[in-house]
Parts: C-alpha cells; sequence; structure tokens
C-alpha cells in the first residue's frame, strides 16, 4: 500500500485548482500552480540523485518556497528534514549530521549560517530565493528547476515510511530529530480536521507558526492544504502586523502558540479593524485562562486549547470544535491517539497510575508517535519504553478530559515543596497590568530553589515589582508566591515561539550572571 504526505498538496492542485493556496506579500498562488512549481522542483532535485529514503534538510522561512520545496521532497519518496530559522552555524551542522542530510536547500537570507554549516557538514547545499546578482557560486534550485523535467507522480511510500525529521523545539535543552511517518502525518490531518481545527476550503486560515515546527507544518500547511484553505504566510510574527493581514485577507481561521496571542491582544487594543474569525486554536504552551478570556473578548471568539509535541506530530489533545471549549483543559484525546497517566519517578517502565485525579506523566501511543531520534539512541529507549511515548509532561486525563499541570524539568521544588509555575503563571496573567509572565526556579542554599517570575507589563504601563508580588501572595498559598520579580522589556522567545526559561534563569542567576 502507498500513502504520501505529498498527495494532500497534489490532490488539492485537482479538486482546488483555481483556488488561492497562499497569500504572500499582496500576491496569491493557485494549488494548480503550486503544486506545479514543486513538480518542477522536484525535478531538479530528481536530476541531482534525490529520491527515496534521501534526507533533504530545509532552510526556509514562511514564504512560498517553503511549501514548493517540502511536497517536493515528499514527492520524490524522500525525507524532509526542516532546520529551524535563527539557529548558527555550529547547531545547524549538528543537525545535518544528525539528520544524516545528502542535501541542503537553504534560501538566501539563512545564507550566512548555512553555507559554513553545510561545509563543515560536508553537505550539498542549493539556494531559493537567491538575488541573480548575489556573491559566491551557489547552485539555484530555481534555475536549475526551470530546464529540468518536471516530476509527473509522486513516488509511492509506504505508511511507515519516514516522511520527515522534526527537531524539537530546544526549550528545554537542545533539539532533538523526531522521524514521523507518512501516517502519522495524514492520520493528525484527518483526525485533526474532524474534531480540531474543522479549516473547509472557504476558510482563509492565517499562518504565522514558524513551518519547521510540526505545528505549523500540521496543523497550519498540511491541514488547510488538505481541506483547500488559503494559508496567509508572514515570515516572522507580528501582532499589528498579523492582524492587519487578517484583516486584509478577511481571516477566519487563526492558529497559535499563547505568546501570539498575547501580540493580538495588544494589537487589538490599538485599531478597531477585526478579521471575520470563526475559529481559534491554541497551543505549544499554557493559554491561561486570562488570555482565553482576553482575546475571545476582542475577536469574538475563544481559542480552543489543544497539546501537542513534535514527538506525536503533533496533536495529543484538543478541546472538540462544535463543543464549548473547557478553559484550563487541552480537552479531549485526538481519535486514534491513547493516552494514560503513569509515575513519573518510575523510569524503565510504564507504571499507570489509575485512580482518578491521579496525577503524573502523560504518556502517549498511536501511531502518530514518532519512530525515534535520529543519532540519539539513549535518548530514544528513555522516551519510548513498553510502547509508550513518555512525554515529560505532568497532568490529569480525567472524565475523558486532560489537563497539563506542567513540564516535569520547570516543577519548581522550593523547600520540599512543588511549585507548578504554569499555575502562577495563570494567576499574574489575571493582574491587570501584565501582559504575559514566566515563572521558574534559581538555585538557592537555603531552599533548594527560590520563586522568580519574569513580567512582561502591558504597552506604555509601569509596573512595581512589589505590587506583583502583593498581587500572587493574596492569590496563591504561602509557598507559592514570586518571592522576586523582575520586570522585563521582553520575554525570551525560542523560534517556535515559545518563553525560554533556561535563558531567563541563566540572565537572572546571580551564579551565572
Ligand atoms: P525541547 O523538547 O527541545 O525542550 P519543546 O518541548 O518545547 O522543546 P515541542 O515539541 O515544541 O518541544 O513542545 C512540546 C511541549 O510543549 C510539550 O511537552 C509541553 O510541555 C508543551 N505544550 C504543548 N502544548 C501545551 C499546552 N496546551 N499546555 C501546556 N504545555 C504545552
Amino acid at each position: 500500500t502507498t500513502l504520501s504526505v505529498a498527495s494532500i498538496l497534489s490532490e488539492s492542485a485537482i479538486r482546488h485548482a483555481d483556488r488561492p493556496a497562499v497569500f504572500f506579500n499582496g500576491d496569491s498562488i493557485t494549488y494548480r500552480d503550486l503544486w506545479d512549481q514543486s513538480r518542477a522542483y522536484a525535478g531538479a532535485m530528481r536530476a541531482r540523485g534525490i529520491g527515496r529514503g534521501d534526507r533533504v534538510a530545509i532552510m526556509i522561512p514562511n514564504v512560498p518556497d517553503f511549501p514548493r520545496v517540502y511536497y517536493a521532497v515528499l514527492a520524490l519518496g524522500a525525507i524532509v528534514v526542516p532546520i529551524h530559522l535563527l539557529l548558527k552555524a555550529e547547531e545547524i551542522s549538528r543537525m545535518l549530521a544528525d539528520a544524516g542530510a545528502d542535501l541542503f536547500i537553504a534560501s538566501a537570507t539563512s545564507l550566512g549560517e548555512a553555507a559554513p554549516a553545510a561545509a563543515e557538514a560536508g553537505v550539498p547545499l542549493m539556494t531559493v530565493l537567491l538575488p541573480p546578482d548575489a556573491h559566491g557560486d551557489f547552485a539555484r534550485l530555481e534555475v536549475e528547476a526551470a530546464t529540468a523535467e518536471p516530476i509527473k507522480r509522486i513516488e509511492p511510500t509506504g505508511p511507515l515510511d519516514a516522511a520527515t525529521i522534526l527537531f524539537t523545539s530546544g526549550t528545554t535543552g537542545t533539539p532533538k530529530g523526531a522521524v514521523g511517518t507518512h501516517l502519522s502525518i495524514v492520520e493528525q490531518v484527518h483526525a485533526g480536521l474532524i474534531d480540531g481545527v474543522q479549516v473547509r476550503s472557504e476558510d482563509v486560515t492565517f499562518g504565522g507558526l514558524p513551518l519547521f515546527h510540526t505545528f505549523g507544518q500540521t496543523s497550519v500547511l498540511n491541514m488547510a492544504f488538505r481541506a483547500g484553505s488559503a494559508v496567509i504566510l508572514m515570515p516572522r510574527f507580528d501582532g499589528d502586523e498579523a492582524l492587519k493581514l487578517m484583516v486584509k485577507h478577511q481571516a477566519t481561521v487563526f492558529v497559535g502558540v499563547p505568546t501570539m496571542y498575547v501580540g493580538l491582544v495588544e494589537a487589538a487594543r490599538r485599531t478597531d479593524a477585526r478579521p471575520p474569525l470563526r475559529f481559534a486554536n491554541s497551543g505549544g504552551a499554557a493559554l491561561t485562562v486570562a488570555l482565553l478570556e482576553a482575546f475571545e473578548a476582542a475577536y469574538g471568539v475563544p481559542p480552543y486549547e489543544g497539546y501537542g509535541l513534535t514527538e506525536t506530530a503533533p496533536t495529543v489533545s484538543v478541546n472538540t470544535y462544535g463543543k464549548p471549549t473547557v478553559p484550563g483543559t487541552v480537552g479531549e484525546t485526538l481519535w486514534g491517539v491513547d493516552v494514560a497517566i503513569a509515575d513519573p519517578d518510575v523510569e524503565d517502565r510504564i507504571d499507570f497510575i489509575d485512580e482518578e485525579d491521579g496525577l503524573g506523566e502523560i504518556v502517549v501511543r498511536g501511531h502518530n508517535v514518532f519512530k525515534g531520534y535520529v543519532g540519539r539512541e539513549e535518548a530514544t529507549r528513555e522516551a519510548i519504553v513498553d510502547g509508550w511515548f513518555r512525554t515529560g509532561d505532568l497532568g490529569t486525563y480525567r472524565d475523558g478530559m486532560l489537563t497539563i499541570v506542567d513540564r516535569k524539568k520547570d516543577m519548581i521544588l522550593r523547600s520540599g515543596y512543588n511549585v507548578y509555575p504554569t499555575e502562577v503563571e495563570a494567576v499574574l496573567a489575571r493582574h491587570p497590568k501584565v501582559a504575559a509572565s514566566a515563572v521558574f526556579g534559581i538555585a538557592d542554599d537555603v531552599r533548594g530553589q527560590e520563586i522568580h517570575a519574569a513580567v512582561l507589563p502591558r504597552d506604555g504601563v509601569e509596573i512595581d515589582p512589589a505590587e506583583i508580588i502583593d498581587y500572587a501572595k493574596e492569590h496563591v498559598a504561602a509557598y507559592k508566591y514570586p518571592r522576586v520579580v523582575h520586570i522585563v522589556e521582553d520575554l525570551p522567545l525560542g523560534a517556535s515561539g515559545k518563553i525560554l526559561k533556561r535563558e531567563l534563569q541563566r540572565m537572572f542567576d546571580p551564579a551565572t550572571a
């Protein structure tokens, strides 16, 4: 049997041929044209010897060349290895080596880091979007595609063949490359389109999430393209710009991480213009109830929160569209995904916690679970135990609803008490002067760890740290409130838009500062 993620574009090129697939920079490209361009790119890669099972790394921002190259690689039966933007040469070359890349395709904007990385890893480099007068002797994909024979049909691949190697966000450490199959992505797309995002061809989907990351790739690109919905591409997210684009193209669907919701809520204070949103979905990090409500007040729809990971392609659970969303939970498991709660401290086997309400580590089973981390056997063995994937997230699974308490690694242990930063952040989010916050632990000789908070004020508002400490004191138990509050102008974000707590720890730890 064959199954290919590439058919998501090739079939929409038939079914929705003349509909716009992407909006970018004021232009639109139809599904038919995008697939024709992708087939031509595939022809040029084939001429360079790329075929089934080969690994093609790509480093391209959210521009039309991302889907062109992505589906071209998949249509050849090769494996796509998206490289995070913003990485440095050394980090990129490590990813190329981990993934065993056979070819690296980088956009002109990334060449400064991509070219030395390719040289270091010994991987042939091709560029896209390179200005014709650029210096350097680079192989150009567009130029070779203009004379190559476009591929006529998709190379058959089996459902369990690898389709992608996706690196985790690197929120807690070095990103690891998770191998995902054609089945994992296709199943996610179909289940997601029924219960999760429910995009239709009439929809216009906002694609602010980076497409190199699993969330943007599955829940924006592949879902929208499967449905025949147009995707608004935006290379670098900014709340005001995003709102403008969504109004211009009349976006009906928004999918994003919580920091993007913060940006959109702030942007909505500066203009009355609104897009005709009918659905919004949040994931990737905890969405506070206060932010959910602020977004609904400004945009008329509540974000439906879901939960997922790179290793699970990504959705594990989501608040089911068509039912009222349950704030504070991450919803019901996506069809085909099994969830259980296990003892987080028993590492070599899965020790299920069966009682209702039991708090423990969320473990996941299903076709959506990755095959392993490339080049990291030990990490793979630790992550997949008895057929279950250990997520490293703590939560409860009650009455069919999953709730995330926090990441195991982010839990603060202060004077013997467990403090879950997410709970404290949810309280700080209700403070009228706070736009966003991050709570984290700093090593402390007396208490083991001390609770710190970095607080980003609403635009143009001044905050005295003491107000925040007093507010928190009033709303949470004495062992939980932050003892030190840092007012910041920006929160450090990773390339997938998540707050980097390890960066904050580095900035505010007196021992490392
Ligand atoms: P790394 O594994 O490299 O440190 P990362 O864990 O951020 O980075 P991703 O695969 O992007 O890599 O993210 C998965 C994690 O995101 C989950 O394990 C979980 O901690 C967090 N997450 C995702 N959705 C939610 C949500 N709705 N609520 C809380 N946390 C979430």
